[in-house]
């Protein structure tokens, strides 16, 4: 009975399309939902920290004084609490993912001086 039912399922895979895509040749489609990349508009941020306070691994470090907004990349497990504290509304989760690395990836992000008023 139990070779019966591993044969049923043995035919059914072999006509069935695989459940794994061609990556890299087939670019993966995200959901609308998904949580990938932290992303920071910098005319809108007025570096109050809260953001880096909130993040639980500690991937984003904010800095007044060089006005400076800065992220581990590879630290970051995009939880989005970031985002749901920011007062506002400046950071967003892409739904894609931060590219595969083999190092650590720190990306830093400045306060235009035009726009210093805070
Ligand atoms: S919480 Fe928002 S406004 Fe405050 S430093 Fe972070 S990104 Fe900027
Ligand atoms: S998504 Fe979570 S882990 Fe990533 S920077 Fe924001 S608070 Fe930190």
């Amino acid at each position: 009975m139990a070779s019966f039912k591993i044969g049923k399922v043995i035919i059914r895979n072999l006509f069935r399309k695989p459940a794994t895509l061609m990556y890299p040749a087939v670019p993966r489609k995200w959901r609308e939902l998904t949580r990938g990349h932290i992303e920071v508009r910098m005319e809108a941020c007025i570096l109050c920290g809260i953001c880096a306070k909130k993040c639980p691994t500690g991937a984003i470090t904010v800095d007044r004084g060089a006005k400076t907004w800065a992220i581990e990349r590879m630290q970051c497990v995009q939880c989005s609490c970031c985002v749901e504290y920011c007062p506002k509304k400046c950071l967003i989760n892409r739904n894609e993912y931060t590219a595969p690395e083999t190092r650590k990836i720190r990306e830093s992000f400045e306060k235009p001086a035009e726009l210093d008023g805070i």
